[in-house]
């Protein structure tokens, strides 16, 4: 067995930990619309979201906090038919910054 394979991996979280996110403050690329009772796609996210944007709050409606966002598109394709995500990516400079690739 070669070095390269018996060198210890760092896991997911921790290369996940070295991105760094530099915030557009009062521009967030991602809006929820609003509305009363999420969709079960839009309710998903609350889980797929690789970097815990969405949370549910306690009258049950789902929000986001952008920050941190890995700008996967998840969310994107996850509620492309339910229309209730707005999604951009974040202006040039903001967002997330790689370390990885
Ligand atoms: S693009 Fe990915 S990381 Fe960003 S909020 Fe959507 S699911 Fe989460």
């Amino acid at each position: 067995m070669s070095d390269a394979m018996m060198a210890p991996r760092a896991k997911v979280e921790e290369k996940l930990f070295q991105n760094r996110y530099l915030v557009d403050a009062g521009r967030p690329h991602i809006k929820v619309k609003a509305h009363t009772v999420p969709s079960p796609s839009l309710m998903a996210m609350t889980t797929l979201c690789p970097a815990g944007c969405y949370t549910q709050t306690e009258s049950g409606q789902v929000e986001v906090a952008a920050d941190g966002c890995l700008e996967c598109g998840t969310c994107r394709i996850v509620t492309r038919k339910t229309g209730e995500i707005e999604w951009n990516y974040p202006r040039g400079g903001f967002g997330v910054l790689y370390k990885f690739g």
